[in-house]
């Protein structure tokens, strides 16, 4: 895991927290693997069929962000006999579930191994999406909420850049 702070704007009382990849274990209750996501399934009551569970193996091998096509075209490539509507089916009810994770692009629907709050960088360049967990410095949150009047529950941000020679 890569473990970097930096401060953001006008906020040096607290450095933001950043971080890419995942540790092994989190302490804040989201699935550390895909036998906790399978847990979850079942108890909000989801089938587990054996397409369902190819689906949700591969986007847990995988760790990026899919699009349909690229999850049928990547079992298929394994040996796994699943067709393209089995496919679209299962990402859209787990995504509806909030097993997963669902990004529209103008291009069309990614699919992540992630449902819980987290934030991207997508690289200008390539197209291709990094999850990141920033933490905000408590006071920036304040005066978010100061400014709009709302409790602020969760936050995603969308970065873009390119890779720095
Ligand atoms: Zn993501």
């Amino acid at each position: 895991m890569a473990l970097a702070t930096f401060s953001l704007g006008a906020s040096p009382a607290k450095d933001t927290q950043i971080s890419s990849g995942g540790p092994a274990h989190y302490n804040d209750g989201r699935p550390a693997n895909v036998d906790d996501v399978y847990q979850r399934c079942r108890h909000l009551g989801m089938r587990l069929s054996r397409q369902r569970r190819m689906v949700l193996d591969l986007l847990w091998a995988e760790r990026s962000h899919l699009s349909a096509r690229d999850i049928f075209e990547k079992l298929n490539d394994l040996g796994r006999n699943i067709g393209h509507t089995s496919v679209y089916q299962n990402l859209e009810a787990l995504q509806s579930a909030g097993v997963i994770e669902c990004i529209d692009r103008a291009s069309g629907r990614l699919y992540g191994y992630r449902a819980d709050p987290h934030s991207h960088l997508t690289c200008v360049e390539s197209g291709s999406i990094t999850d990141l967990d920033v933490e905000l410095p408590d006071d920036l949150l304040r005066q978010i909420e100061a400014a709009t009047g709302f409790a602020i529950e969760s936050y995603t941000l969308h970065l873009s850049g390119r890779r720095r020679p």
